[in-house]
């Protein structure tokens, strides 16, 4: 009788609190949507973030006016598939992109709404100025934009015997980025929703002006050294570019109306789990800054809670009051913005290097093959389905660091987040062999795959998996349909190895 009484009562607060939106606002406001996606930039690197010496005084003003989520990750630790995530609001098997560079699993298919897709059919302008190649339209992140300032490319057989593309030709710097930005916003009608990526932190191909790096490590032949304080001088430049940008919109009067959300797809090794760059899965390459700003919202400064970039989309298509032709698998964040009770959420990510035609990685990191990555309540679990004595699990909240590995010692938690994998079902247990796009090399591929002992014969895959219940890890069968689990299964080696 009281549950009773007390649900009632909360559905009649939740009709009224409705229906007081409905009366204040009238119809769903037309704000503009500003995205930033700052390639390969770690949360910590920001003075936001902790990061000393006020190294990025743009973004961290943006924290203050907005909300700074601080467990944010990322669905991958490399650039398209997690790009795919943040347009689309949807899991990496969801959105089908995978990998950066394979004959399949590297395209956004152009049926996959996506912010710019939604928005457009909604009467926004849209509009795109990008930093480098990989997100490009040879990526299909393309569709939904009536502008579109990327990259035109292909992925080709490298010196280094893997796929890639030219990264010194298909980049620009963040200056450049913001003139193109800049000239664009002069036209664009309104209201827009503007996506702008920023590629600096990446690679040292273009560095930051003379000034900002005078006083950093050099080489013995007197370049610039890489190294943390110049990874660190390219995101404080980037963080410069971006208050021209800002300035620009608040100018204009436009910064009233519109909302702004600033994340990256990914961070960067510097050396963090003796590895300098991405494509793995500890907290440098996918906990990511993310900073929302809503207009005229008293929001809340900060979360602790674990969120997804998958929740962004949901979160700007909650606020503009628009419906989503279909379902995502993020949620919007409102609630915790708005600091009201939420239900926990737990994070996926995954790397499928080892079907990666680009993951040059391989031959240093050979356990990284296959990774799969859940957060839930604290905790983390790295499984490595061909590894599984190599997975890793870490308790986040007294180890931030993951410095101390629990998979042995905690298999409660193990199990525990095994079964949200297995549920989730994330697998990908082939390689491509049929290229989606006539300019790819095919031959150079299969050869490229054939090297990394995935294609006999050039055409038939190695059969390597097996598939198990997270309860019964012992019984390995050939087909998953053998199996009845409660969770859904786990991806294990095949009992043949
Ligand atoms: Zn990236």
């Amino acid at each position: 009788m009281r549950v009773s009484a007390l649900v009632l009562a909360g559905v009649g607060l939740a009709v009224l609190g409705g229906a007081w939106w409905y009366v204040g606002r009238k119809a769903p406001p037309r704000w503009n949507v500003v995205v930033l996606t700052l390639d390969t930039t770690r949360a910590d690197f920001l003075g936001c973030y902790g990061r000393p010496g006020d190294p990025t005084p743009v973004l961290d003003a943006l924290a203050r006016e907005g909300t700074r989520f601080d467990r944010a990750i990322a669905t991958a630790s490399v650039t398209p598939v997690s790009h795919a995530s943040i347009l689309s609001g949807l899991d990496n098997q969801e959105h089908g992109v995978r990998v950066l560079a394979g004959m399949c699993g590297y395209k956004l298919k152009p049926e996959v709404p996506t912010l710019a897709t939604i928005l457009q059919s909604q009467g926004y302008a849209t509009a795109a100025v990008h930093s480098a190649f990989p997100v490009s339209a040879y990526y299909g992140f393309d569709h939904g934009f009536d502008v579109f300032e990327s990259f035109e490319g292909v992925i080709q057989k490298s010196q280094a015997g893997t796929m890639s593309w030219p990264l010194t030709k298909l980049q620009r710097r963040s200056d450049e980025t913001t003139r193109m930005v800049i000239d664009e916003l002069a036209h664009l009608d309104q209201p827009f929703f503007l996506w702008v990526h920023y590629w600096d932190p990446h690679d040292t191909v273009l560095l930051p002006p003379p000034e900002l790096t005078a006083g950093l490590p050099h080489t013995a032949d007197g370049q610039l050294a890489a190294s943390r304080e110049l990874y660190g001088a390219e995101v404080s430049y980037v963080d410069s570019q971006i208050g021209r940008l800002f300035e620009t919109l608040k100018a204009s009067g436009e910064w009233e109306h519109t909302l702004v959300v600033v994340v990256a797809d990914h961070g960067e090794g510097l050396g963090d789990h003796d590895w300098q760059f991405h494509r793995i899965l500890y907290q440098e390459q996918i906990r990511v800054p993310l900073l929302v700003r809503v207009p005229g919202l008293a929001s809340t400064p900060s979360v602790a809670a674990t969120v997804s970039t998958t929740d962004i989309a949901p979160t700007v298509l909650d606020y503009l009051g628009v419906r989503a032709p279909r379902a995502m698998s993020g949620r919007t964040l409102r609630p915790l913005l708005e600091g009201r009770a939420d239900a926990p959420r737990s994070a996926f990510a995954d790397q499928i290097n080892g079907y990666d035609l680009n993951a040059a990685m391989l031959t240093k990191r050979p356990f990284d093959d296959f990774l799969y990555a859940v957060v839930d309540q604290g905790w983390k679990l790295v499984w490595r389905p061909l590894h599984p004595e190599k997975s890793e699990l870490f308790d986040l909240d007294q180890d931030p660091g993951e410095l101390r590995n629990r998979y042995a010692d905690a298999p409660d938690q193990a199990l525990r987040l095994q079964k949200l994998l297995a549920r989730h079902g994330s697998w990908v247990t082939t390689p491509c062999h049929t290229p989606e796009d006539p300019g790819l090399d095919r031959a150079a591929a299969l050869q490229i795959l054939e090297g990394l002992g995935y294609a006999g014969g050039g055409e038939t895959v190695e059969a390597r998996w097996g598939f198990a219940c997270p309860e019964a890890p012992g019984r390995v069968v050939a087909d998953p349909a053998e199996l009845d689990c409660a969770d859904g299964y786990l991806l294990v080696p095949s009992t043949a190895r």
